[in-house]
């Protein structure tokens, strides 16, 4: 008998079973089986009129900003950074740090959320691995590598050989930790914030080891128009260089590119992660998805960090990338399905699971999410596409359960792996620690 069974949902698979209502049966952390009546199991749940999705994957986000929430408001991306990021990253200790990506995990189940790839901070890494440890999270996570910093600016990088050796340390301590739901990745902060002999040793440890590489590329255009005017030339140009642009490249916004760019990216299909509220709130553009799209590139979804979304949640995150795009290219583009295929197997692709997660099919672990269709803000259904009710009308507090890894992470809207009032509690004295550390009012 399976351990788990989620009875008479609305399934939106995003696979090749399209849409169904019927069953998902849960054994050793996969679905074992999916229809009208799988039979019955160790452990039932009852899901008759509610949407359950792949979970969301989100393939861009920083666990370690998380406590800033709400210091970092309405900047200039550059002052933004300098001003606030920097510095209160570089105030983060192991307790901060811990309690920082606590609180980002908690937000992000009970949204519905159940992988993510975030880029941490320079140092203390290990208290964002054991809180998505913990707390049951699928998780790609990697320290920000910055082995090349502009001396004057609040943040302080690592020389080469100290980066590096931290990052095998933490090769060894995390990959592949909680049965493989654990994951390590390289995560140069962007293309000028590490030396091309920091880029050369991600790029052979990445193929050697099947690793996902992340950076930050063209969020803000004067910045790439300067860095374009550089020796090394514009973002993907310098990375095509140092052997980096490849399928295993994840890069996040990707607003930017000039037409020598788009060619590169055509050529070698890193994947693009677009993540709307952050490039809206910093003001940075909008990033031209449908045309990647059209030319094949594979594209995530991410909610980037709480300094500059404020929100954690997919949904926020879908709906805008269905509706920013629509006054330049109409109201056809970014239809409702294939704004769900990129939180869910848009994103699992990008971080190179796309055969394990990203939809529901037999084979696959059982990320799911289960969503609640009968509120006044989503109702009445009859008729609809769910897709349409999920990109536009839900909210994440519609959320009620979700499974990552075949458990049960989420259940009645809470939290189950963790209790989130302590969380938050526990986020509040470290703020206050935070900021005084950083010497900020
Ligand atoms: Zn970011």
């Amino acid at each position: 008998m399976p351990e788990l069974v989620l009875r008479g949902g609305t399934l939106v698979t995003v696979g090749p079973l399209g849409t169904l209502t019927g069953d998902i049966a849960v054994d050793g952390g996969r679905i074992v089986a999916i229809g009208p009546d799988v039979g019955a199991g160790d452990q039932e749940l009852d899901v008759r009129g509610c949407v359950v999705t792949p979970g969301f994957v989100q393939a861009h986000v920083h666990l370690c900003q998380t406590l800033f929430r709400g210091l970092a408001d309405d900047m200039d991306v550059i002052d933004w950074l300098r001003e606030r990021v920097w510095p209160l990253e570089q105030a983060h200790d192991e307790a901060s740090l811990g309690a920082s990506a606590a609180l980002g995990i908690a937000e992000l189940l009970t949204g519905g959320t159940t992988t993510v790839l975030s880029m941490e901070t320079v140092r203390h890494t290990d208290a964002s691995f054991a809180a998505a440890e913990r707390l049951g999270i699928r998780a790609f996570i990697g320290k920000a590598l910055m082995d090349r910093w502009e001396p004057g600016t609040e943040m302080v990088g690592e020389e080469t050989d100290d980066a590096w050796a931290d990052v095998i340390a933490l090769l060894g301590r995390w990959h592949g930790a909680a049965g493989g739901r654990i994951r390590v990745a390289l995560s140069p902060r962007g293309p000028r914030n590490a030396t091309p002999e920091m880029w050369r040793r991600c790029v052979g440890l990445a193929e050697d080891a099947d690793l996902v590489l992340h950076t930050h590329v063209n969020e803000n255009q004067g910045q790439a128009d300067r860095l374009g005017a550089t020796a090394e030339g514009r973002d993907l140009v310098a990375l095509e260089s140092w052997g980096a642009l490849n399928r295993r490249l994840v890069m996040a916004h990707s607003v930017w590119l000039d037409d020598e760019e788009r060619a590169l990216l055509r050529r070698h299909r890193p994947n693009v992660c677009h993540c709307p509220s952050a490039n809206l709130k910093l003001a940075s553009g909008i990033a031209p998805i449908p045309e990647y799209l059209a030319d094949g590139i594979n594209v995530a979804l991410g909610a980037d960090g709480a300094a500059c979304n404020n929100r954690l949640d997919a949904f926020t995150e879908m709906r805008l990338a269905a509706l920013i795009h629509k006054p330049r290219c109409g109201p056809r583009a970014m239809p409702a399905a294939t704004v769900l295929e990129l939180a869910t197997m848009g994103g699992a692709r990008a971080l190179g699971v796309g055969d394990q997660i990203g939809s529901i099919e037999v084979g696959k672990r059982a990320d799911l999410t289960v969503v609640r269709v009968d509120r006044a803000h989503v109702a009445p259904l009859a008729g609809s596409d769910p897709a349409d009710q999920l990109v536009y009308a839900c909210l994440p507090s519609d959320v009620t359960t979700v499974v990552v890894d075949g458990a049960i992470v989420v259940r009645d809207g809470e939290l189950r792996s963790g209790d989130e009032a302590a969380i938050t509690r526990d986020a509040e004295a470290q703020r206050v620690a935070l900021l005084s550390r950083a010497g900020l009012p």
